[in-house]
C-alpha cells in the first residue's frame, strides 16, 4: 500500500506525484490507528518504552550521543521532542517548498524566535529587509542586541547593489551572520530579490563560516513562492496564516536543509516552543484543501484589484499583479513569484479619517488584523499592525495614512466588491484631495 519513495519523494508508475496530492495520507499508516483512514489526535505527553534497552537507544540518538543506524528510526520519546502528528505534518508540509526537513511550532513568532536563537551568537550581525512583520522587527531590534547581535535594516524596494554598499559602509560586514527577509514586504508588498541576496551571502561567507539566508514566506508561500530554489537556506512561516487558511489557531513552521534543521530542532527541544498535538492535528486538516484555497483567493484578488485600481476614490494600489509602472520590481516577480496572490493595499485619496470610515462601513469584510484566511479581512497599517513604527520610519516605507490593507478571501469577489463599493460610496473625500 505504501507508496515507493526516492530523495525527491513518493512515486507512482515512475512519477513523483504533487504535494497536493500527498497531503490527505502521506507518512501515515492506519494499522497505527486500527485501520483508521485520517491520524488521529495524538493526546499525549509521553510515550510508552517496550524495554529499558529501547529508552536507552532512543535517547541516544534524541542527544546525539551516537550516529543513527541506516534503518533505524527515530523514536518516540516525549511531546516536547517529538510527537506523531507533528513528524507527519513535517513531512508532508515540506514537499511544497521541497525542504529536506521542517519543523511546526506554536507561533510563527516560536519559529523565527528559536530559529534566530539556534543560528546567532554574540557578536553576530544580522541584515534584514524593512518593513517586515513587527514581531520580527521588534525581536530583532530589541531582543537580539540582549545577547550582543546587532541588526541592519535596508528598505525592501532597494537596488541590491545599494543594499551591498549599505553593509560594506557598516564597518561590521565581516560579521555578517545572516540575511533575513521577509518578500512580499508587509503592507506594501514591495519584492526582495532572493537570488541577489544569496549571493551577497555568498560573497561574505568563508570556509569557516556561512552566511545563511532566512526567508519569512507567509505571504506567498508554500504554494507561490519557493526561496528555496532561488539559494535561500532557511524559511519561516506564519502558518497561523495560509498554511491553518480558516483563522482558528495559532502556529509556525521552519523548513531548510537537514543539517540547518538539526540546529533548529534542538533549540526547539530546550525552548519548548513546539506546537501541541491538536493544532498539528489542525494543520494536517488545513494542507488538504491548502492548494484550492490560496488559488481560489488568489483568482478573487485580481478581480478585486481591477475593481480598487480604477476607483476614483483610490489613489494607488499595492499589489503584485499590477507593478508594469516599476519595471525593478516587474523583473523580481517574474523570476521568484508565482502568483500575485491574495494580499492589497491600497491609498484612499485622505488620510487617517477616510480609511477609517471606509473600515467602519464594511459589512461583509471583517476589521481585523492578521490574513490568509477564508475569510476576507481588512485593516489599517499606520494605527495598528505598524503603529510601532515612528511616522518618520512608516513615511520612507511608503505606509501612508490612508492606507487599508485587505486579504482577500474565498467569498465569491462580486460580493466582496459589492461589500468594498458600498463602503467607499461613505467616504467623503475632500475636493482638495481630488487636486
Ligand atoms: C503573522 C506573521 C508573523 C507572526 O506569526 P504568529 O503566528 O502571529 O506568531 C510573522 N511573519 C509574518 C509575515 C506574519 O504575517
Amino acid at each position: 500500500m505504501q507508496l515507493e519513495e526516492d530523495h525527491l519523494g513518493p512515486h507512482l508508475n515512475g512519477k513523483h506525484l504533487r504535494p497536493e496530492s500527498l497531503m490527505m495520507s502521506y507518512g501515515y499508516n492506519p494499522e497505527w490507528s486500527e485501520m483508521a483512514v485520517k491520524a488521529p489526535i495524538y493526546q499525549t505527553s509521553t510515550f510508552v518504552f517496550k524495554n529499558a534497552e529501547e529508552g536507552k537507544a532512543f535517547f541516544e540518538l534524541a542527544y546525539g550521543l551516537r550516529d543513527k543506524g541506516a534503518e533505524e528510526q527515530m523514536g518516540l520519546i516525549y511531546s516536547r521532542l517529538n510527537n506523531p502528528d507533528l513528524e507527519i505534518l513535517e513531512n508532508r508540509l515540506r514537499f511544497w517548498d521541497g525542504a529536506e526537513d521542517a519543523a511546526v511550532f506554536a507561533s510563527g513568532m516560536a519559529a523565527i524566535s528559536t530559529m534566530l536563537l539556534a543560528l546567532l551568537k554574540p557578536g553576530d550581525v544580522i541584515l534584514h529587509s524593512e518593513p517586515i512583520y513587527g514581531g520580527s522587527d521588534y525581536y530583532i531590534k530589541n531582543i537580539l542586541p540582549k545577547f550582543g547581535i546587532q541588526s541592519i535594516g535596508f528598505r525592501a524596494n532597494m537596488e541590491a547593489d545599494e543594499v551591498a554598499e549599505l553593509l560594506e559602509q557598516s564597518g561590521v560586514a565581516d560579521k555578517l551572520a545572516m540575511i533575513y527577509i521577509e518578500t512580499p514586504a508587509n503592507p506594501t508588498n514591495h519584492l526582495v530579490d532572493i537570488e541577489a541576496c544569496a549571493a551577497l551571502a555568498k560573497k561574505h561567507s568563508t570556509d569557516d563560516k556561512k552566511v545563511i539566508v532566512a526567508v519569512d514566506n507567509t505571504f506567498l508561500g508554500p504554494l507561490f513562492s519557493h526561496p528555496l530554489k532561488h539559494g535561500a537556506d532557511l524559511l519561516v512561516y506564519s502558518a497561523t496564516k495560509y498554511i491553518g487558511g480558516h483563522s482558528d489557531l495559532i502556529a509556525g513552521a521552519c523548513l531548510g536543509s537537514a543539517a540547518i534543521m538539526k540546529q533548529v530542532k534542538a533549540m526547539r527541544t530546550f525552548m519548548g516552543s513546539m506546537a501541541s498535538p491538536w493544532t498539528g492535528w489542525m494543520l494536517m486538516r488545513s494542507l488538504e484543501t491548502l492548494k484550492i484555497r490560496m488559488e481560489a483567493m488568489a483568482r478573487g484578488a485580481e478581480t478585486v484589484a481591477e475593481y480598487l485600481k480604477n476607483h476614483p476614490k483610490v489613489e494607488r494600489i499595492y499589489y503584485l499583479g499590477d507593478l508594469q509602472d516599476n519595471p525593478q520590481q516587474q523583473a523580481i516577480y517574474e523570476k521568484q513569484c508565482l502568483s500575485a496572490g491574495s494580499m492589497i493595499s491600497f491609498d484612499i485619496k485622505g488620510g487617517e479619517r477616510e480609511a477609517f470610515k471606509f473600515l467602519n462601513s464594511l459589512r461583509l469584510i471583517k476589521l481585523a488584523v492578521s490574513l490568509g484566511g477564508t475569510e476576507s479581512l481588512a485593516e489599517h497599517p499606520a494605527s495598528m499592525t505598524h503603529s510601532d513604527i515612528s511616522p518618520a520610519d512608516r513615511a520612507v516605507m511608503g505606509i501612508g495614512e490612508g492606507m487599508v490593507r485587505i486579504s482577500v478571501g474565498v467569498e465569491h469577489p462580486e460580493d466582496i466588491i459589492n461589500d468594498i463599493e458600498q463602503a467607499l460610496e461613505k467616504v467623503q473625500v475632500s475636493v482638495s484631495s481630488y487636486a
